[in-house]
This record gives C-alpha cells, sequence and structure tokens, in this order.
C-alpha cells in the first residue's frame, strides 16, 4: 500500500481534508494535476473577488490575514492557500492526474499518469468547476469571431469597442458582463435561459452569505417568500430592464438544479445603465449572425460562454455507480456508498453557505470519520 489515505485534488478541499487527517496524526499522500498550489485561483479572471466574506472563507487551522480585506481577491485566494499548505507541511505530489480509480481486495487503485498508487481510503477533491462545459451549437462553425468559455477570460481589454455576447447569467456570466461594460465594450448582451434569482452581496453592513447559512437547513417554502420581499425591496423589479423573473424562489432553485443565485457585483447596475442588455437564449448561429431562441438575431465580435463546468468525474468513477446522470456524486461529505466503500467526495456539494465554508466544515467531519475507520480496521 503506496498511502493509508489518498487525497486526489490540492485546491481548498483537498488541502483542508489533508491539514485535519494530519491533526489526527495520518499523513495523507496528495496528487494533484496542476503545477502549484493555488494556481486554479491565480488563473481566474482578474477582477473575481470571494463573494463570501474572509471570515466566512478561510480554512481549518489558518485564518485569512486581515489585509486581504472583506472581499478576498483571487490573487489573495491563491496566496492565502500557498501559506496554507506551507502552515500545514502539506506537500502534494504535482503533475500527477488521476485518470481512473479502481477497487481490487479491499483497497484503492489510482491509475495516474506515472503509474498506479494504491490506498486504503481515498478523498476525491477535483473540484466541481473541473473542467468547462462548452455548448455545441449549431452552425457555430461559420461563426467568424471568438468563441470561448468563462474560465478562457481575464480583463475587458481584448474587448474594447467590440461588441459581446454573453451566454448564461450565473455568476461568471453576470460579472463578466458588468466586467465588459465597466471596462469599454461597446454592446454587452446576456442571454438568459435559466432566469437567475439574483441577491445583494450585502443587505445593509451583512453579507449576504452569512446572513443565508440557516437557509441550508430551512424549507424552501418558508424561506423563499422571504427571499423573494428582499430580493424586490434590496435591487428592485429586475424585469423591468428585461431580466426574466427566476421561474422558482432562490431556495427552491438551488435545490432542484445546483444553481446557486447570482450574487451582484455589477450587473443591476449596468442593467439599469442600459450598458448590459439581456436577450433569450441561444438557439445557433448562422455565419456572422446569432440566433436567438425567440427568432431575433445578433451579430457580435466575440461570444463568451458562462455556461458553467463539469465535475469530470465520469472517466475516473462513473463505472463505480457513484454518480447521478449530471455527473455530480450521489453522498459528499463522509458519507460513502455500498458500492465504493471508503471512497468520499469533499468539495461537490451546492451549498448557500458557501462552498468554502462547507468545505471547512466537511473537512473536520470527514478527518474524523476516516480516523476512525483507520483504527477499526
Ligand atoms: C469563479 C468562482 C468563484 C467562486 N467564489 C466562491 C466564493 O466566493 N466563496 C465560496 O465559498 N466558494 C466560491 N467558489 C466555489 C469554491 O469554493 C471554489 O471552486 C473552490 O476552489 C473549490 O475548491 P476545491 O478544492 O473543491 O476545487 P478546486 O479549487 O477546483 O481544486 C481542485 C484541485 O484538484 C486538481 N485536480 C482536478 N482533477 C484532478 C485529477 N483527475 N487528478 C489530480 N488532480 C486533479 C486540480 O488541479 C485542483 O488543484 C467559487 C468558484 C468559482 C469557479
Amino acid at each position: 500500500m503506496d498511502a493509508e489515505v489518498l487525497v486526489v485534488g490540492a485546491g481548498p478541499a483537498g488541502l483542508a481534508t489533508a491539514a485535519c487527517l494530519q491533526r489526527k496524526g495520518i499523513d495523507a499522500l496528495i496528487l494533484d494535476r496542476g503545477a502549484d498550489v493555488g494556481d486554479t485561483w491565480r488563473s481566474r479572471y482578474d477582477r473575481l473577488h470571494l463573494h463570501t466574506p474572509r471570515i466566512q472563507s478561510a480554512l481549518p487551522g489558518l485564518r485569512m490575514p486581515a489585509e486581504y480585506g472583506r472581499w478576498v481577491s483571487k490573487d489573495d485566494v491563491a496566496d492565502y492557500l500557498r501559506r496554507y499548505a506551507r502552515h500545514h507541511a502539506i506537500l502534494p505530489r504535482f503533475r500527477s492526474e488521476v485518470r481512473r480509480l479502481e477497487r481490487h481486495g479491499g483497497h484503492w487503485t489510482a491509475l495516474t499518469d506515472g503509474g498506479e498508487v494504491s490506498a486504503r481510503l481515498v478523498v476525491l477533491a477535483t473540484g466541481y468547476a473541473n473542467s468547462a462545459l462548452r455548448p455545441a451549437w449549431p452552425g457555430q462553425e461559420t461563426f467568424g469571431g471568438d468563441i470561448l468559455h468563462a474560465s478562457e477570460y481575464r480583463t475587458a481589454t481584448p474587448y474594447v469597442g467590440r461588441n459581446v455576447l454573453v451566454v448564461g447569467a450565473g455568476n461568471s456570466g453576470a460579472e463578466i458582463a458588468a466586467d465588459l461594460a465597466a471596462g469599454g465594450a461597446g454592446t454587452v448582451h446576456l442571454s438568459v435561459r435559466t432566469p437567475p434569482n439574483v441577491i445583494p452581496r450585502q443587505l445593509g453592513p451583512l453579507p449576504t452569505t452569512l446572513v443565508a447559512i440557516p437557509m441550508d437547513y430551512s424549507p424552501a417554502w418558508l424561506v423563499d417568500p422571504v427571499n423573494r420581499l428582499l430580493q424586490r425591496w434590496t435591487l428592485g423589479d429586475l424585469t423591468r430592464y428585461g431580466l426574466p423573473a427566476p421561474r422558482a424562489g432562490l431556495v427552491a432553485q438551488a435545490r432542484a438544479t445546483g444553481l446557486t443565485p447570482t450574487i451582484d457585483v455589477g450587473m443591476v447596475a449596468s442593467l439599469r445603465a442600459g450598458r448590459v442588455m439581456p436577450v433569450a437564449a441561444v438557439e445557433r448561429f448562422d455565419g456572422g449572425e446569432v440566433v436567438l431562441v425567440d427568432g431575433s438575431r445578433l451579430t457580435p465580435d466575440a461570444v463568451i460562454a458562462a455556461t458553467g463546468y463539469s465535475t469530470g468525474l465520469a472517466p475516473m468513477v462513473g463505472h463505480l455507480g457513484v454518480l447521478d446522470h449530471r455527473g455530480h456524486p450521489l453522498v459528499t461529505g463522509v458519507r460513502t456508498l455500498p458500492s465504493a466503500p471508503g471512497l468520499r467526495f469533499m468539495g461537490l456539494s451546492f451549498p448557500l453557505k458557501g462552498q468554502l465554508l462547507q468545505i471547512n466544515l466537511d473537512a473536520r467531519a470527514v478527518a474524523r470519520v476516516v480516523a476512525a475507520e483507520l483504527r477499526n480496521s
């Protein structure tokens, strides 16, 4: 056996799990396909700051430095993750991509680029935003402009004076549209298929995601009417600016679809100023034109697909019967399935309280359960 516990992924979830295991005297082997801790965060768009406040975003055993401010920038998140790994003396093995997991004779074998690694227990912390989901629109090969995924967007600079269609009004799409509008792009259209529940980042002095913590534990029928009033009271009626009303309340939508609310960091001001214009969903491309489902046509110079991510888990563990039809794990955190004993998933649920806080809680719980399992085996 190469390790008692194998952790796949050295992002926040993998690092937090490794740190909590270490406190229990367990040295996990950590494999990561990247080149360094924090690289995923460093490579995100320039304007990005956490939507959860600093105090809600730290991992177990190390506070985020106060100089990061209330809303931590993406580079400071990357810096924090590096400090975190150093603080806990966590040394991941980089450039080691796990391709597949198999169970043989009571233990797990991970097939990696560099050979096989065996372990008694495995924690998969490979991120819900693992691989960009790029839509295949009919006719898109006939489009002469740029089509890129939101994960490839950095700044508005290349789009100054150019018309851009952003597809998807989730957190990335809404913020990228606002960034383009503020950064001098020409016309910015925002294509909306699933109308989002939009909420402000703060309610008065309070970060909204802090207020949202109890919502993870409340029935939608109880809290959604209050949410609807708060949304209306703080942001007004966004249908006046062409943004369709959400089909379900905030909590109901999040539970049914995994779509957490769109936290407003500039989109609403851009809508009010007429700098971002909502349009219908994309149906197809026709040469230089984009045809929308309502029959209207646009002629953008560039299309940015903020169309989400896949977990990338199917090739790795799809054969084990542990994923649902979307490729999301059937159980997360401490729970395991009888078909895959000792295999756990971290960072792969969609809590309203914020993923980082969920990771913090789950890492402690997973370490407790893993330590008990190793003691009893
Ligand atoms: C744009 C954006 C903004 C966000 N903002 C917030 C926020 O404000 N607050 C909040 O609480 N959450 C936020 N999140 C959600 C979440 O906290 C982050 O995605 C966080 O980075 C998740 O940590 P993770 O460790 O689960 O995944 P990741 O950070 O994605 O790390 C996964 C790691 O696994 C590695 N890996 C992947 N596949 C393999 C493989 N097959 N083999 C080996 N290694 C592999 C990757 O290289 C990576 O290092 C945000 C997410 C995004 C995308």
